[in-house]
């Protein structure tokens, strides 16, 4: 699937930040943002007819998720097999619950790739780990938080964690902790973590030893070469940098 966007990144030039309009047309992709009777449960979708092929966007998203929405709709296009179900079927609803989660895993690689693959890749190692440093990575890349957050840990060529959390659950002055949603790591990060729930400051950012936040199962953390937590809250997501 990188070959594919190594490709198709390849004939527009590795634009960076990635331009989306020379990504459409290099697909013979038409946009389509919002529209009458656009359903409002979806970010977007792909149309395609023997005579047209068609990304259609929700109007009302910022930027960064409508960049993100578009390189997730060309991933499908891209992905051969699944144009061939797009143009037999109306849409991917018709397949199961479980092939559709993993159709839409695929097309959410395939635009992680296409936003971060080339330059913004490389130049990950070259970040000091922090979760300002992923800020400046995002607004780079013209991506979101959350996508820039997973590529930053993912692809980093140091040891490090993320843990994503659900929104901070205040309860009372001194108590606040969020359930975590899941986790990712580098390929240097040997072990999986699994944390249900972490303790959180009430602060927007953070920096604080994993003893701190992790509690009893801090062993495990330092014993792989973990030692410091950041911590940044969106209000709706908590993002933790473990390194
Ligand atoms: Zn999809």
């Amino acid at each position: 699937m990188e070959a594919t966007c190594d490709r198709i990144l390849y004939d527009i030039g590795h634009p960076v930040p990635l331009d989306v309009t020379a990504l459409l047309d290099s697909q013979g992709l038409r946009l389509q943002v919002g529209g009458p009777g656009f359903p409002r449960n979806i970010r977007g979708l792909l149309h395609l007819s023997n005579t047209d092929a068609v990304v259609a966007v929700r109007d009302d998203l910022p930027e960064a998720p409508q960049r993100f929405t578009i390189c997730h709709e060309v991933g499908h296009f891209a992905l051969v097999e699944h144009r061939r179900v797009l143009l037999r079927q109306c849409s991917e609803m018709d397949l199961s619950p479980a092939a559709r989660g993993q159709w839409e895993r695929a097309a959410n690689f395939m635009a992680a790739a296409l936003l971060f693959r080339g330059e913004l890749d490389a130049s990950i190692g070259d970040y000091e780990l922090s979760m300002a440093s992923v800020s400046r990575f995002a607004d780079h890349a013209m991506a979101g938080l959350e996508a820039s957050f997973r590529r930053f840990v993912e692809r980093n060529p140091r040891p490090v964690w993320g843990v994503i959390c659900g929104a901070p659950v205040i309860a009372g002055e001194t108590d606040a902790h969020a359930e975590v949603r899941y986790t990712v790591r580098s390929p240097g990060a040997a072990w999986t973590p699994c944390p249900a729930a972490v303790p959180l400051d009430q602060a927007r950012t953070w920096s604080r030893p994993v003893q701190s936040v992790f509690g009893s199962k801090a062993a495990v953390w330092l014993s792989n070469g973990a030692r410091v937590c950041d911590g940044y809250s969106t209000g709706r997501a908590v993002f933790m940098l473990v390194h």
